[in-house]
């Protein structure tokens, strides 16, 4: 489904990364795994389109995505690829609701409300359905996260430290919420991480020197 191959990318200033080349098939779930500043990051900008490497080959689904065009990129991401980051990026005037409706207009998508309650229910979170951002927890707040990334049922689910700043509880909450919702959409998972506490969750592992 993904694979890449002769990747490396140079920052300005010098700082450069070689990546192995990586294979990714239909469902898989995998672990990136790597210490702060290996270019975890980095690599999941290259798989999904946001930072072209200085060398290499990135497809999916046998596209070369860095020949579409920025405009076909940027709605091939938006169908295709949910991005959970490690705090959640939602819109603070605007309610849980309408930061999925929105989700679902950037990918040119009509306001589908079924698949917001679907979404929100499997997430134990739909009484929070009209709540705004700041009158949730941390944990819950990455729960919204989670129900953004996947409201449009992308094939590739990406998630960059998803529970590094959440305690426990909640970080082993949220790891199972993503392998769930990826079984549920039927999503490719990866997932980085330098949290040891979510090793034993998952069979792949790609490991970043
Ligand atoms: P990780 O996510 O594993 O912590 P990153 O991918 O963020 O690692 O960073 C990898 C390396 O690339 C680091 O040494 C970092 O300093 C460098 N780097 C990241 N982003 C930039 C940038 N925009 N400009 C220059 N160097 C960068
Ligand atoms: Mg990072």
């Amino acid at each position: 489904m993904i694979s890449l191959k002769s990747v490396s990318h140079e920052y300005p200033g010098g700082h450069r990364i070689a990546f192995k080349d990586w294979q990714i098939n239909h469902g898989d779930q995998w672990l990136l795994l790597g210490e702060s500043g290996s270019g975890k990051t980095t690599l999941l900008h290259v798989l999904t389109g946001i930072l072209k490497p200085s060398a290499g080959e990135v497809r999916i689904n046998e596209t070369s995505i860095y020949g579409l065009s920025s405009k076909a990129l940027d709605q091939f991401r938006g169908r295709n690829i949910g991005i959970i980051f490690q705090r959640p990026h939602l819109i603070k005037s605007l309610s849980i609701t309408d930061n999925l409706v929105l989700a679902q207009s950037f990918a040119g998508l009509p306001t589908d409300l079924d698949r917001v309650n679907e979404v929100l229910t499997s997430l134990g979170i739909a009484n929070k359905k009209k709540a705004y951002p700041n009158e949730l927890s941390q944990g819950q707040l990455q729960r919204v996260s989670i129900a953004r990334a996947v409201i449009n049922k992308p094939e590739l689910l990406i998630a960059d430290e998803p529970t590094s700043s959440l305690d426990d509880k909640n970080a082993a909450a949220v790891l199972e919420l993503l392998l769930q919702q990826s079984g549920i959409n039927q999503a490719t998972l990866v997932v980085a991480t330098h949290d040891k506490r979510v090793k034993d969750a998952f069979t792949n592992t790609y490991e970043l020197a």
